[in-house]
């Protein structure tokens, strides 16, 4: 019961991404990001993909739909954003520039790995400012203008872990998370790997109301 509770909180704190994920288009993206993108927990989620029926062997064994939800992670308890990926005009140079990220309102806040994974740099630089750079498999995931680090290089995070404290360090204009993914050492629109989070949370959650 407890964690249907949590499920309920967390779905309503992030009805935003859904809302702004509808804007990508009306079918679920992760279809497609599954099969293209091969995501880490690739197996777990996509084997069970559908909105409407249960997968039978999960149904079988209903710990894995924890696990499944277990296995992932939103990087903030709340994410709004403060600018989206993609061109935009520069806050410092005011030229058009590609946004290689997303940023998010943060209040020197916990930030989580989101998957499990290996950090492997963490530093600073004039740009970023504290930042850490987290690997998923064929994806990395960095989290820039921090305050805090609260992980060291190189050891292995589980999804949910807090890593960092979000601050405005480095090249920022006020204190927010940004938020980059590489698949395959290119930038990609993080919105794809939290996608893939919403989906697999998604599940479970449909999981449990199935049940009721
Ligand atoms: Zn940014």
């Amino acid at each position: 019961m407890k964690s249907l509770i949590i499920i309920f909180i967390l779905f309503q704190n992030c009805s935003f991404l859904q809302a702004q994920f509808y804007t990508i288009g009306k079918k679920p993206a992760s279809h497609k990001v599954q099969k293209q993108q091969d995501l880490p927990n690739d197996g777990k989620v996509s084997k069970n993909d559908s909105s409407t029926k249960v997968g039978k062997s999960m149904e079988r064994h209903p710990d894995k739909w924890i696990q499944q939800y277990l296995s992932v992670s939103y990087p903030l308890d709340k994410l709004v954003v403060n600018s989206p990926y993609g061109w935009r005009r520069d806050p410092f140079t005011g030229k058009q520039k590609l946004h290689n990220g997303i940023d998010f309102q943060a209040r020197n806040n916990e930030v989580y790995a989101m998957m499990e994974g290996e950090d492997t740099k963490v530093g600073y630089d004039k740009r970023s400012g504290n930042y850490i750079t987290i690997r998923h498999g064929n994806y990395t995931v960095s989290y820039c203008h921090l305050s805090k680090i609260l992980v060291t290089k190189n050891t292995a995070v589980k999804p949910n872990e807090p890593v960092a404290i979000t601050g405005n360090t480095g090249r920022s204009t006020g204190e927010h998370l940004h938020l980059s993914v590489k698949y395959k050492g290119k930038y990609i629109n993080p919105n794809i790997l939290l996608e893939f989070i919403r989906k697999a949370k998604e599940e479970t959650f449909k999981y449990y109301v199935q049940k009721q």
